[in-house]
């Protein structure tokens, strides 16, 4: 028994404060639900605090910083002595503030839907009960209905556990005080690469582990190959179908150990971002799921139906917890889904397709089937492709690296859209509203694309797969 220990009883209560988990907070309560929301860190959860935003305010900054040489070109002198280039530490501060701006933003949306906010670690101890616990205060809360959207966390690997001070995660890179002179990540998937994009721009010589014989092997090879990240006149270093050992210690320096194709080869640098969990661990330690009836799958996270449920008919999982892909948006979708069944109404997750951005130079951003898939699941298939190099808004910002590609089945549906170039991020709404609402390649070739903007090459690549091209 804790001093202060008091019971109380809500509609839903969500445990989470990510993505997810605020969006099934604000959504229930929208729907008249009395909601509670705990949260044993910081509202916005990952996301916000320590993923997609930070690491993305930190991204623009280094592109930025990169991009003085081409305003020099065009007649804005921008030169100024090297070492005054970057101030690292007022950048971070910016970082910061973009955070906070959002942080107060979904505070303030909260409390105008009445979400009630609670602090503290939360753990189920029956089906209808959790027991929520800060410091010396204990509370128990029944609820009708829960949803958890506790997220996910670095995975680590064994030999190099995070010791958050040379060993590092990407919630630890994301708050250096100070750009490295040299970094070893481990691990060439979306977030490593990520890394390299804003490390190398600030002038950091990155090095890079992978253990399969490319990096970014979840997109095609003709896509990765535009990138600045993987060009060797890039000052970084990839040591591909290299299994990152073990990590020692030297004077200031962390020196990793992996084996290359049976060598050892030891790469040295002032810190070691881990990266390489494909697959970050569920966060399910500690929740007392023991004493409910939810299922954990086979992979470790929960397994829930089209509306959110768990096997406990009254308790729901979204975001991260349920695997992948783990996605910010696809969080909020569930969040919202979970808030609308658990106030009664009929409502599904029944999205047929997750877009996947990620923000290296050019961005990526792909939907759908990739060429091969369709080829494997249609008898005819259609591509269709247009370089950003022959786009007139391209030409005018300097960013014509890249190109959209289009895949659709014989008879001209679309099935798959990739781009690689500027804003490829923004142009994937497009492309997923089309998928998604079964469209064909000529809907979006004979609808009028506003000049010039980037969007007017998925256009251009749809007229491409029809053989009725225009500008190449
Ligand atoms: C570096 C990085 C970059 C990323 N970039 C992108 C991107 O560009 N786009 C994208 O879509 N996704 C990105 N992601 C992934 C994205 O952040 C996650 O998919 C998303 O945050 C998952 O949301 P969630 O609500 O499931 O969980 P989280 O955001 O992880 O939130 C879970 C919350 O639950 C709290 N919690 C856990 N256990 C308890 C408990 N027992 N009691 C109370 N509270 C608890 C945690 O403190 C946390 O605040 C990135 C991730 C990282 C690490």
């Amino acid at each position: 028994m804790v001093v202060g220990d008091i019971e109380t009883g809500v509609d839903l209560v969500v445990i989470g404060a990510g993505p997810g988990g605020y969006t099934a907070a604000i959504r229930g309560a929208q729907e008249g639900l009395d909601v509670l929301l705990v949260e044993k860190e910081t509202i916005g959860g990952t996301c916000l605090n320590r993923g997609c935003i930070p690491a993305k305010a930190l991204i623009h900054a280094s592109k930025f910083h990169h991009s003085i040489q081409h305003w020099n070109k065009i007649g804005i002198n921008a030169q100024c002595e090297p070492e005054e280039e970057i101030n690292f530490g007022k950048i971070q501060e910016w970082k910061e503030k973009t955070v906070e701006k959002l942080n107060s933003g979904v505070k303030s949306i909260l409390e105008r839907e009445n979400v009630e906010i609670m602090r503290g670690t939360a753990r189920f101890i029956d089906e209808s009960t959790i027991r929520v616990e800060e410091e010396h205060n204990a509370e128990n809360v029944n609820f009708e209905n829960a949803v958890i959207a506790t997220g996910s966390q670095p995975l680590e690997i064994p030999g190099l556990e995070f010791d958050k001070d040379k060993v590092i995660s990407s919630r630890e890179l994301l708050n250096l005080e100070e750009v490295p002179d040299e970094i070893v990540v481990v691990g060439g998937g979306y977030i490593g690469m990520e890394a390299v994009t804003k490390l190398a721009k600030f002038g950091c010589t990155v090095k890079v582990v992978e253990a399969a014989d490319r990096v970014l092997m979840n997109f095609q090879e003709d896509i990765v190959s535009r990138l600045s990240e993987v060009k060797p006149e890039y000052n970084d270093e990839i040591y591909t179908s290299a299994k990152a050992k073990e990590v020692k210690y030297e004077d200031d320096e962390a020196i990793l150990i992996a084996d290359k194709d049976g060598e050892e080869i030891e790469l040295s640098g002032e810190y070691i971002l881990v990266a390489a969990g494909r697959t970050p661990r569920p966060n399910l330690e500690n929740l007392g799921l023991e004493n409910t009836e939810v299922d954990i799958s086979e992979d470790g996270f929960l397994e829930v139906d089209k509306t959110m449920r768990t096997s406990q008919d009254n308790i729901f999982a979204i975001g991260d917890i349920t695997g992948n892909p783990m996605l910010a948006h696809k969080a909020y979708r569930e969040g919202e889904v979970a808030g609308e069944v658990a106030a009664g109404k009929p409502s599904a997750f029944d999205n047929q397709y997750i877009p996947k951005a990620m923000y290296t130079d050019p961005e990526v951003g792909v939907v759908g089937l990739n060429p091969e898939e369709a080829e494997e699941k249609f008898e005819e298939v259609i591509t269709g492709e247009f370089p950003f190099s022959a786009s007139g808004r391209a030409l005018t910002t300097n960013e014509t690296n890249g190109f959209v590609r289009v895949i659709a089945s014989g008879d001209g549906k679309l099935e798959g859209v990739q781009i690689v170039g500027p804003r490829a991020s923004d142009m994937l709404s497009e492309a997923t509203l089309a998928l998604e609402m079964q469209a064909y390649l000529d809907d979006i070739a004979n609808t009028i694309h506003a000049h010039p903007t980037f969007p007017e090459a998925l256009a251009e690549a749809c007229k491409d797969a029809l053989d009725k091209s225009v500008h190449i």
